[in-house]
């Protein structure tokens, strides 16, 4: 890393104690920045690494709420309103045990760069909850929604702040945030939220967006290969919303998604995933992987275990943060794997990603990969403010142009820096440059 950005990063990491996924999100993209500092002196003079690395706005709040047996139950609520040089704070809702303060920045960073990417007028923020939706009755997800936005609503709102939904936050948990703004705001501000359902203001093609972009970038850098999704043996990990339609965009385009998983295990389906079973096992009855191969003949189920032992040409990481680190890498690659495109956060470790670079396969981070869920929620809150709703056909051709766009901007920035192919770099200075310039402009604030 450049000397001049090395001490930046350690104070960043003194100032931020006990936050891993946040300092390893910092530390890749510092590692990218060196050669702009060059060419932008003035960047240094403004201290913009040091201001954007600082959440403009962190809250954090007691979330009480009661289960169905009449037992009081606290979690902690977190809204992390990063950087608005672009636009108003714009990112998800993460229920999960495991979110703390480190996983909401280190999103919340990502977000800032991954929204620049996307062209799109807007800023970078995440949040969410360490609430676990795993086994509760749909009365126990409304009571916990509407007393988190209980708290949530004075913070958020079409110009300021825009939530959307991520892990454990699907269209139930949406509309239950929805309506809760909504009563206690006497407004029907559609644009506060987005991910929301289709006859209440949402969007066509936002629930498929991140999945269906993913495969698009992907299928973008297949391209430079001379090659394609077509005739592709794929893996996916995960079997949530990114992933299901990450398999359905892939087979669409020809390609085999032979395993995917869930926290418990992974599934190997020889013949392709069967996307309508996957949907019904897991959006319709909310069953586990392991009941989609009860119901499927010649498919297996492995209990534990890593969905990264099975044989790919293109890997599709749709779970979470740290999902695949150097040993799976390296055991991908020993089969013969072209590409790797990130549905999820910041699902390769840095082990994994340099095991991938020195192979020479394609890898398109997430921060560009992944960006068509964010960018199809700009689409979603440009329809509430035109009060129209845009056909499935447009939006998607909208969402594909955009995808298109950042994998052309991402590729042209590596080449501009000398680096052709190096997606990480591109996507890293492409989306900085963009508000760094945007941060200059706007004085220090
Ligand atoms: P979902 O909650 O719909 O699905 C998450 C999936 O990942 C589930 O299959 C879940 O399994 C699995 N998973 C979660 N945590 C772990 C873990 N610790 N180990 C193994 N598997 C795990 O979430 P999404 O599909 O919305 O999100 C997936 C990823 O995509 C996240 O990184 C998210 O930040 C990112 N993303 C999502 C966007 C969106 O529009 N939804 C936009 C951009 C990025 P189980 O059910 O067993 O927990």
């Amino acid at each position: 890393m450049d000397a001049r950005l090395e001490s930046i990063k350690d104070t960043v990491l003194a100032r931020n104690p006990g936050e891993a996924e946040f300092h390893q999100a910092v530390v890749e993209v510092f590692e990218s920045l060196g050669p702009v500092h060059d060419r932008h002196p003035e960047f240094l003079e403004a201290a913009i690494l040091e201001r954007l690395c600082e959440p403009e706005r962190q809250i954090i709040f007691r979330v009480p709420w009661t289960d169905d047996s009449g037992r009081v139950q606290i979690n902690r609520g977190f809204r992390v309103e990063f950087n608005s040089a672009l636009g108003p704070y714009k990112g998800g809702l993460r229920f999960h045990p495991s979110v703390y303060l480190g996983i909401v920045k280190f999103l919340g960073f990502e977000q800032i760069f991954k929204n620049a990417l996307t062209g799109m007028p807007i800023g970078g923020g995440k949040g969410g909850s360490d609430f676990d939706p795993r086994g509760r009755s749909d009365a126990e997800v409304m009571r916990f929604c509407q007393s988190f936005m209980t708290e949530l609503y004075r913070h958020i709102g079409e110009y300021t702040d825009v939530p959307a939904g991520d892990i454990g936050v699907g269209g139930r948990e949406i509309g239950y945030l929805f309506g809760q703004y909504k009563r206690i705001t006497n407004r029907y501000e559609s644009g506060v939220l987005t991910g929301k359902g289709i006859s209440w203001g949402g969007s066509l093609v936002r629930p498929e967006a991140t999945g269906f972009g993913t495969v698009i970038f992907t299928q973008e850098m297949l391209k430079t290969r001379g090659t394609s999704f077509d005739g592709q043996r794929v893996v996916v990990s995960g079997s949530g919303n990114v992933a299901v339609n990450a398999i359905a965009k892939a087979q669409a385009l020809g390609a085999t998604v032979v395993a995917c998983s869930d926290s418990s295990g992974y599934v190997v389906d020889e013949a392709g995933i069967d996307v309508e079973l996957l949907r019904t096992v897991k959006e319709v009855e909310r069953g586990r992987l392991k009941e989609y191969a009860e119901r499927r003949a010649g498919v297996s189920y492995v209990d534990g275990g890593s969905v990264w032992d099975v044989d790919a040409t293109v890997a599709l990481p749709c779970a979470t943060q740290n999902e695949l680190d150097g040993d799976a890498a390296a055991r991908l690659l020993r089969n013969g794997l072209l590409a790797v495109g990130e549905g999820a956060n910041m699902p390769s470790t840095r082990d994994a990603v340099a095991v991938f670079q020195e192979a020479g396969v394609l890898f398109g981070p997430g921060k560009a990969a992944n960006a068509g869920g964010v960018a199809t929620s700009a689409l979603e809150m440009q329809q509430n403010a035109s009060r129209d709703s845009w056909s499935f056909e447009h939006t998607e051709e909208r969402l594909t142009e955009i995808m298109v766009g950042i994998h052309d901007r991402c590729a042209a920035t590596a080449d501009e820096y000398g680096e052709p192919g190096n997606y990480v770099l591109g996507a890293n200075i492409g989306g900085f440059v963009k508000v760094a310039d945007a941060m200059l402009a706007q004085g220090l604030i």
